[in-house]
């Protein structure tokens, strides 16, 4: 048995932290691929140029279109390859961000990530994950190791949709959850293999749900003014480091596959991968049967940052009996981070878990 710590290589947070990019591009290369959305891409480029001072650094741009498949990934070696890139640089959401992480994987050269929202923890982790070129769930790649530099301008953040930085709270929350139930169970950590997690990486999960708890209404609440306070500095960091290092060395459990399990619902399509999230986090503590005050703190972590508590909210109004039991059974398919639960787990019991923890909050926005 042997523990393991997974972390990029640098993790660079701030508001305008854009602007000390060229100085970290120039340790790694002189030509780059620069990927992302418009708007990223012309802030990251008048950025590069304006930070690089002495040096000089290629930068061949090219717009990312959506993806994170197979096409698209192969599409950028080709125009990597052609410019002579030594590094890429993929500025934007989850799906570019997994998208730059292959390329570079695949051409063997280092990779620098901008994150422009803080709704999930890919920008961090040493994982992509790849859809068709329909947009369904393909396949994870595990990559051998974790993004050279990560580089968060939190004013950039700050500027996003409310809604992204509330996901990203959904999906930090499980960080803590998933990891306490690996602990607990010592099985191998799905995405790495080792067992049991660090004690570095329990410490940085519960970290990141003490840090949701202290600051995640004050950010929500700042982030809907676009404004930058400490408390948003705090949530970026433990939606995007803290989530991160938690996730991919701490290890995933039920709330992850209670999200796969959702996704069999087109009802559940409309909402984002965090919100799923955190309602597969109350899922997963009502069938581990966890105490009700640790029930209760994260349902009203929920309501008070507005993540679903309830399967109306996840937007699935009168589910069929035969609906949730489809959701449980992809819940529970073989390959699922639910089978790190120290228990053995059934499509049953996650079925009931599923209608109980609905119970649940359904009668909590009644008294809240
Ligand atoms: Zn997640």
């Amino acid at each position: 048995m042997s523990r393991m710590l997974l972390a990029p290589g640098r993790y660079i947070q701030g508001v305008d932290a854009i602007n000390e990019i060229g100085s970290h591009a120039a340790n790694l290369g002189s030509k780059a691929l620069l990927t992302g959305g418009k708007r990223a891409l012309s802030f990251c480029s008048k950025a590069i140029q304006a930070s690089l001072g002495e040096k000089e650094i290629g930068c061949h741009e090219e717009k990312f279109t959506g993806e994170c498949c197979d096409t698209e990934i192969n599409r950028l070696i080709e125009v990597s390859k052609a410019n002579g890139t030594d590094f890429v640089i993929s500025a934007g959401g989850g799906k570019v961000i997994d998208t730059g992480k292959a390329v570079a994987h695949e051409m063997k050269v280092p990779v620098i990530i901008v994150p422009t929202i803080a709704a999930t923890d890919a920008p961090c982790s040493a994982l992509s994950v790849i859809y068709t070129d329909e947009g369904v769930f393909d396949r994870y790649l595990v990559l051998p190791k974790n993004p050279d530099c990560v580089l968060v301008d939190t004013a950039v953040v700050a500027q996003a949709p409310v809604n992204y930085l509330v996901s990203g709270m959904g999906d930090a929350l499980a960080t803590f959850w998933e990891a306490d139930t690996c602990a607990k169970s010592c099985k191998p950590n799905a995405l790495n293999g080792s067992t049991p997690p660090t004690l570095s990486a329990i410490a940085l999960a519960r970290l990141c749900y003490d840090t949701l708890l202290e600051h995640g209404l004050q950010a929500k609440l700042a982030v809907e003014r676009k404004v930058v306070t400490p408390s948003v500095e705090a949530i970026v960091e433990a939606n995007t480091l803290l989530s991160g290092l938690g996730f991919e060395s701490g290890g995933l459990a039920g709330s992850h596959s209670v999200h796969n399990g959702f996704t069999v619902l087109e009802a559940s399509h409309g909402k984002l991968h965090g919100q799923k999230v955190a309602f597969g986090t109350l899922t997963q503590l009502v069938l581990e049967g966890r105490p009700s005050k640790d029930i209760q703190e994260v349902l009203n972590f929920c309501h008070t940052v507005g993540l679903p508590v309830c399967l109306e909210e996840l937007g699935i109004d009168n589910p069929t009996k035969e609906e949730i039991r489809q959701v449980a059974e992809a819940t529970t398919a073989e390959g699922e981070t639910i089978h790190s639960t120290w228990f053995t787990v059934t499509a049953s019991m996650v079925e009931a878990a599923i209608w109980a923890t609905d119970a649940m909050g359904q009668e909590f926005r009644k008294g809240a």
